[in-house]
């Protein structure tokens, strides 16, 4: 069975690539089709973009598409940036841009009202299947960037119960706890199910 990632964040692709490693599927992404139309991420949640995403593209190349969509909601910012962390500095704006902005508005918050959570939701999306799985994953914003690996937020984000960055663990160490490496494999377990009933 072929799986088309509905992403061209190479991040993205060798996470999910990793954490479906064992699953048997021929695992393709956007990179693989560059005439394929970009889908603009205009919902107000991340369930719709995610299944906005997982449709549209399913649409132009008949292939199951799984489409993520993330955010990450600081509960000081009342839960922002939430579905806008992609451009949360501005439009054309880097990873290093958003976290500049985020270390600015936490400035001199104490750490434990610096709490936030990452919030992954994930469709699969094919002729007669629509399926969404959500991860979590429960942190704190720290004061400074540390670590080079990951990408986003990583940097700035340690998970609860560790004392290192996302950006300082190694991709199977962040896939284990991760909130985009949960929903994966809750919707791994859904699509080996899909495949016994076949
Ligand atoms: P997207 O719309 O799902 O691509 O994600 C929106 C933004 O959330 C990205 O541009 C990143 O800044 C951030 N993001 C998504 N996933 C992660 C992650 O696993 N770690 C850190 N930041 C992330």
């Amino acid at each position: 069975m072929k799986l088309l990632l509905a992403t061209h964040n190479r991040h993205k692709i060798k996470e999910i690539k990793d954490a479906l490693k064992h699953s048997n599927l021929k695992i393709l992404s956007l990179d693989d089709f560059p005439d394929m139309p970009e889908v603009i991420e205009d919902g107000e949640t991340l369930e719709q973009n995610s299944f906005k995403k997982a449709k549209e593209i399913f649409e132009h190349s008949g292939i199951t598409t799984l489409a993520d969509d993330t955010g990450l909601e600081v509960d000081y910012l009342n839960g922002e940036p939430g579905v806008y962390s992609a451009r949360w500095a501005g439009e054309g704006c880097t990873f290093a841009d958003n976290n500049r902005k985020m270390l600015k508005k936490l400035e001199g918050v104490p750490y434990d009202k610096r709490i936030a959570k990452f919030k992954c939701v994930i469709t699969l999306y094919a002729k007669n299947v629509l399926k969404i799985s959500v991860g979590e994953l429960k942190g704190h914003i720290i004061e400074e960037s540390k670590g080079t690996d990951g990408f986003g937020y990583d940097p700035i984000f340690v998970p609860e119960g560790y004392n290192i960055t996302l950006a300082e663990m190694s991709i199977e160490d962040k896939n284990k706890i991760s909130h985009r490496g949960l929903a994966v494999k809750k919707m791994a377990e859904i699509i080996m199910e899909m495949k016994k009933a076949d």
